[in-house]
């Protein structure tokens, strides 16, 4: 590494503890107790537990996420497609005890085909990192897979079309507890008449599956120096951490 490459590399983490302090993050998860928690967690899968799949788990599970994702991708069930630039399904671990699940894929989501990479997708990442988990061990995915024009909040409408998808994901995973960012995500697994904010920092369930319901990182972002909403978050990640630890 020269040293250029060093000085981008130390102002990266100085940015980041900074973000980590702004949060009110007092700790770290060490590398061990992240792994530890990484372990798949087959015995907790009730889908494995129950003998849901015929055959292999994996291979069914495999093939089923293949043909969910060739759906997605070439899906035309709501005016979204004419839009997209690609349908972005969601990505990381199948077998993840997190979840996360967002509003609907925005302009840097529909280039690049991933959910969560545009800013406010950076800040989710520093979360999830200050969680003591990389990107790859928490499943992330919208309601929505394809972008609605100028970022709009999405129609009822586009979520009855969409929604099987985001369900069929959630009954392949089967997380131990899923985050629901922003009211659209929230609305729609918790189908509560109140507030996102009354909502907000306390469990929920759908089907069975503990809720976080939190603010959506975009939230955040437009309120870039407002450390209460960011401990807030943090608050509410303590209690999914707490539950995940359990
Ligand atoms: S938003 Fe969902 S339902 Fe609409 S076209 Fe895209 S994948 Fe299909």
């Amino acid at each position: 590494m020269n040293e250029k490459e060093r000085v981008e590399s130390l102002n990266q983490l100085q940015a980041r503890l900074e973000f980590f302090r702004d949060l009110g993050v007092e700790f770290l998860v060490s590398p061990r107790k992240k792994a530890e928690k990484s372990q798949p967690a087959e015995a907790e899968n009730p889908l494995l537990i129950a003998g849901s799949f015929s055959g292999s788990p994996a291979s069914a599970d495999g093939e089923e996420w293949e043909r969910l994702i060739r759906k997605i991708m070439s899906c035309q069930a709501c005016p979204l497609f004419k839009g997209r630039t690609q349908a972005v399904p969601g990505e990381g671990n199948r077998q993840a005890r997190l979840m996360f699940v967002g509003e609907a894929p925005g302009r840097d989501e529909d280039l690049q085909g991933r959910p969560f990479v545009g800013r406010a997708g950076q800040l989710l990442t520093k979360i999830i990192q200050a969680m003591g988990f990389s990107r790859d061990e928490v499943y992330i995915a919208n309601v929505i897979k394809c972008r609605p024009p100028d970022n709009r909040t999405p129609r009822p409408d586009e979520v009855k079309a969409c929604s099987p998808y985001l369900l069929r994901q959630i009954e392949l995973i089967r997380p131990r507890v899923i985050v629901s960012l922003g009211k659209v995500a929230t609305d729609f697994l918790l189908q509560s008449p109140k507030s996102m904010s009354e909502l907000r920092g306390n469990f929920g369930e759908f089907q069975g599956i503990p809720v976080m319901p939190t603010f959506h990182p975009s939230y955040l972002v437009r309120n870039e120096g407002n450390k209460e909403i960011k401990k807030m978050v943090w608050e509410d990640m303590k209690k999914v951490l707490k539950l995940l630890e359990s």
